[in-house]
């Protein structure tokens, strides 16, 4: 069960609202967001069963949820949300396209890469400044200085920032420079970090673990929500598979399945799923396809010099033919362009 409280309930009324729920035998877990407050109960289906606390101070709304994942769940959500990343929304009536570069390496990378991804239509623009490399070797990105290139370069452009963080640590600075926080697939499972960027309330991007299930995928989705931010977008991007020439088995299955059992908008990134480029194209019409309310790609004006992922950012003409495919085939399933 959830229990949405009134936005302007006091403390006290949440204090009674608690001890009646724990009187009874259950456990209440409270989420104070930026927005609104939520307690999440726990207790066996007796105790809920004769729970009866709308009557009581300062509650709005209760909810009663079968599912492990209480917030996020499809129950009781007949419409999948729309999150506003920067006035920019993602979710059912638009299809939104996330484009930059894989890292932020210079100012000028940056540009050049934020006005291809503009001219391709992209509405949000994209770059890491903190990169979770699998090699301690590889380019880390460049940390502060980088959020300053990209929020520089997405105030030159017009568009709104998504970015990776890493570290808990680091959630308040990223947030300050970024409109939508990026958790990528191998920090799925930080708890800490989740529920890190859960309480400072920006829009959260949230990647699939390399091997995770939905449902552990969606509570990774719960423990920032239970902080009280609902403005989460799922984001497919491939999982661990045993086919050598890609780099991950993009799981198409993962749109529909998504929006089956959550109510939180998806979108799929083909670029780190494929990791080649010439997949990159196929993979964001299978997801139009099927249903996502959004691709993320890199794009970088000359790969062949990228620092990351260089083999999967899109120039030229795939790029082009990516555009085109952003531009028409959302249309045909009845989406609008976003913003
Ligand atoms: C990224 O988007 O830059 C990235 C590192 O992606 P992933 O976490 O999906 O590997
Ligand atoms: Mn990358």
């Amino acid at each position: 069960m959830v229990i949405v409280m009134q936005q302007g309930a006091t403390d006290a009324e949440l204090a009674q609202l608690v001890e009646a729920v724990r009187t009874a035998g259950g456990d209440a877990f409270v989420s104070r967001g930026v927005n609104r407050t939520i307690v999440g109960v726990v207790a066996g289906e007796e105790v809920l069963a004769a729970l009866d606390v709308l009557p009581l101070g300062g509650v709005a709304e209760v909810v009663r949820i079968t599912s492990p994942y209480k917030l996020v769940s499809r129950e009781n959500h007949a419409r999948t949300s729309v999150v506003h990343v920067g006035g920019v929304p993602i979710g059912p009536a638009t299809f939104t396209l996330i484009a930059g570069p894989c890292a932020v390496e210079s100012l000028e990378q940056t540009r050049e890469a934020a006005a291809l991804a503009k001219a391709a239509g992209a509405t949000l623009l994209r770059g890491g400044a903190y990169k979770p490399r699998t090699s301690p070797y590889a380019f880390q990105g460049l940390g502060v200085a980088g959020l300053k290139i990209l929020a520089q370069v997405g105030a030159e452009v017009g568009l709104p920032i998504v970015t990776e963080v890493v570290d808990a640590a680091d959630v308040a600075v990223v947030a300050d420079h970024a409109d939508m926080l990026q958790v990528g697939t191998r920090n799925m499972s930080n708890f800490a970090l989740l529920q890190a960027v859960g309480a400072i309330g920006k829009p959260v991007l949230l990647k699939r673990g390399l091997t995770a299930t939905y449902e552990e995928w969606l509570m990774a989705a719960e423990y920032v929500a239970q902080r009280g931010n609902l403005d989460i977008v799922l984001c497919e991007r491939g999982v661990r598979g045993f086919e050598s020439s890609i780099r991950n088995m993009l799981d198409i299955s993962a749109v529909p399945m998504m929006h089956e059992l959550s109510h939180l908008p998806v979108v799929v990134d083909p670029s780190h799923a494929a990791g080649r480029r010439d997949l990159v194209v196929p993979l964001a019409r299978a997801a139009i396809a099927a249903g996502a309310d959004g691709v993320m790609v890199d794009v970088h004006a000359h790969p062949e010099q990228a620092r990351c992922d260089g083999p999967q950012a899109l120039s030229g003409d795939v790029l082009d033919e990516l555009a085109a495919v952003v531009r028409h085939w959302p249309a045909l399933i009845g989406r609008g362009p976003a913003g």
